[in-house]
């Protein structure tokens, strides 16, 4: 079986296996991201994406092997994977929807400010710029915008705590086609910035297209790995998730 032999590993994931309760939703999974590299992670519902992401991030308990940046984290932790580079876009976006948009990007930077770093009103206009939807909307309340503006909202917040590993779960959900393809266009451009990307997917054709590397998690088993354009020549990942089914969702990321 293929491995991610990289120079240098940002992100290295061993033999993680979470259980909620009796029922195992993540066994011994095994993952890298290199520095620069965009990593995605494909699967149909259920497989144990969300699991991975979450158990990553120390927002799930785990049992295995977490490396992020040099650094072992016996029992990863949020906060202070946060404060070390690690940033999650969480599935349901989870923004505070009564307070405004630029609210909720000033909070995404609260920890750097914290340390000190004072360089805030920079960061958000480098945000505007990526997203200058989010600049039009900046006073408005985040329970107020589209399911679009919501995850660029989501992905500006994420970018202000300045990661070096930005993980992305589903940015595509829900979206409308020309949407979902700005998301995959600002992916690439997070990486020319230097940031490295985990992006986990239902949309496999569009991830595939965009990431370097792939993973396909099956059951909470990473059941095949390959560079991102060999998996989308390999015949059974083409009829489980290329096939006539999704042709539908390609026509529509791209
Ligand atoms: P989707 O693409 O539908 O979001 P996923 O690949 O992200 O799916 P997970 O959300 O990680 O999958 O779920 C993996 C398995 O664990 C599923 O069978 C799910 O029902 C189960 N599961 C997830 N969260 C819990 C929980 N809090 N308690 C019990 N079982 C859970």
């Amino acid at each position: 079986m293929h491995s991610n032999s990289v120079n240098k590993p940002l992100l290295e994931v061993k033999d993680l296996c979470v259980a909620y309760g009796k029922v195992e939703a993540l066994t011994q999974a095994n993952l890298t991201v290199g520095e620069g590299q965009i990593v995605t992670v494909i699967g149909p519902n259920g497989a144990g994406k969300t699991t991975l992401l979450s158990a990553i991030m120390g927002v799930l308990g785990s049992e295995g092997r977490v490396c992020f940046d040099g650094t072992l984290e016996s029992v990863p932790e949020v906060e202070i994977l946060v404060g070390r580079g690690l940033g999650l876009v969480p599935e349901k976006r989870e923004l505070f929807s009564s307070m405004s948009v630029e609210d909720n990007l000033k909070l995404g930077g609260f920890m750097r400010y914290r340390k000190g770093d004072r360089y805030q009103d920079s960061s958000l206009m480098e945000i505007y710029s990526l997203f200058p939807r989010l600049l039009e909307r900046r006073k408005q309340a985040a329970a107020t915008l589209s399911g679009g503006e919501r995850q660029m909202l989501a992905v500006g917040r994420a970018l202000m705590a300045k990661p070096k590993l930005l993980m992305l779960d589903e940015p595509s959900l829900g979206l409308a086609p020309l949407i979902t393809r700005e998301i995959f266009r600002i992916i690439t451009d997070l990486r020319r910035q230097g940031v490295s990307i985990l992006l986990v997917e239902q949309n496999a054709r569009a991830a595939l297209r965009v990431a370097d590397y792939a993973y396909v998690l099956e059951t909470g088993q990473i059941a095949m790995q390959g560079p991102a354009a060999e998996l989308a020549d390999d015949p059974r990942v083409v009829e489980a998730y290329l096939g006539a089914a999704s042709k539908h969702q390609e026509m529509l990321a791209s």
